[in-house]
């Protein structure tokens, strides 16, 4: 079986073919980056104009690449929510054209489980069930996972995501969007506890978090800060801050490894690409005798394979009677906002 993704949830059109058999044929990406970096973040009505001249283009790319026709695909993945209205719709208008002309099946995927899943695209792969850690620009989530399809959530951030207060932190500090590498790659050149910052709810007997404090304990630093220009200062903040993202999520790591048992961990979203929380998160599961994993790199951010490979495994999870009724479906929505535990 050969499935088509599409993701167009934010900034990032996807597209990548993934078959039950072989695994990852091809995938592409085109990212608006340098698009949004003038305004320091993502225009919506920007985004779903620059996914429309991009799809198509794409679809055919990863076609081309993997060898294949449009008339080998058997089923299309798209993302259909959480995400920017306006851009879902742009996703999932070129998935449901494609369906409707193939007479194929098309299955609306949610971006959150598409990240999650990633890390199954690893070499090795997690089984289930997992502890997951969901780190990315608008999620910061710790997730029971005891098998495909079922999250319960355990605890979440109470303000902002952890990428969020990446990409803050580095407007702050006059940094390029999206904020996380950037912020990251000044960090290795700081000092840990040069600089003090406030590691919110840290102690908190619950999985819950919170980095708005954290935000603005940067923006207090930076009011404080003689010259906002002296390089040893901006890595030793850029340090200070990565060091309080990462220690808040190793405590609640642990916190949930103690109280579910669990020793098998999956990290995803966009800050699992993170150099520095990679290598805390490992020392951490590892002491616990646990294991943990990371989807590829490349994979870490948004990409049309993650969509591929929830859209297989949802279609692999069905009954003959639900393929029966995806198949008859007609007109599409998408959901802006979608909790992952209603799944
Ligand atoms: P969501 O998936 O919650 O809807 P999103 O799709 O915008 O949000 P992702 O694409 O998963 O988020 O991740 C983007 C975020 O990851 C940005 O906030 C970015 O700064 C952050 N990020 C990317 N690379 C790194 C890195 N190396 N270190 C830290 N953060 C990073
Ligand atoms: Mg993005
Ligand atoms: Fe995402």
């Amino acid at each position: 079986m050969l499935v088509l993704g599409i993701e167009s949830s934010c900034d990032e059109t996807g597209a990548a073919l993934i078959s039950d058999r072989d695994g990852l044929l091809a995938d592409a990406l085109h990212t608006q980056i340098d698009m949004h970096r003038a305004y320091g973040g993502v225009v919506p009505e920007l985004a779903s104009r620059d996914h429309i001249r991009r799809a198509v283009a794409l679809v055919d790319d990863v076609l081309q690449k993997a060898g294949k026709t449009r008339a080998d695909i058997d089923a299309v993945a798209v993302t259909e929510g959480p995400g920017l209205a306006g851009a879902l719709l742009v996703g999932n208008a070129v998935a449901h054209a494609i369906g409707w002309a193939l007479e194929i099946p098309v299955l609306g995927v949610h971006h959150l489980e598409g990240h999650l899943l990633a890390a199954r695209l690893s070499d090795p792969a997690p089984e289930f069930p997992f502890l997951a850690v969901l780190v990315s620009g608008g999620h910061t989530q710790i997730l029971k996972v005891e098998r495909f399809g079922h999250y319960e959530l355990l605890g979440e951030t109470l303000d902002d995501a952890a990428g969020e207060a990446f990409d803050k932190t580095a407007q702050l500090l006059g940094l390029p969007y999206p904020g996380g590498p950037a912020v990251s790659a000044l960090a290795e050149k700081g000092t840990s506890g040069a600089i003090e910052l406030a590691r919110p709810m840290i102690h908190a007997p619950n999985l819950n978090m919170s980095f708005s404090g954290l935000k603005t304990s940067v923006l207090t630093a930076v009011h404080a800060a003689e010259d906002t220009s002296d390089e040893t200062w901006r890595a030793n903040l850029a340090r200070g801050f990565v060091d309080a993202v990462v220690d808040v999520l190793a405590a609640k790591l642990v916190r949930a490894m103690r109280q579910t048992k669990l020793k098998r961990v999956v990290v995803a979203g966009g800050v699992s690409a993170n150099k520095q929380l990679r290598a805390r998160l490992t020392d951490e599961v590892r002491r616990r005798k646990g294991e943990i994993f990371y989807p590829p790199m490349r994979l870490c951010t948004d990409n049309g394979a993650m969509i591929a490979a929830a859209g297989l495994a949802r279609y692999e999870a069905m009954t003959p009677e639900e393929r029966e009724a995806l198949r008859r479906q007609t007109g599409f929505k998408v959901r802006p906002r979608w909790p992952l535990e209603t799944l």
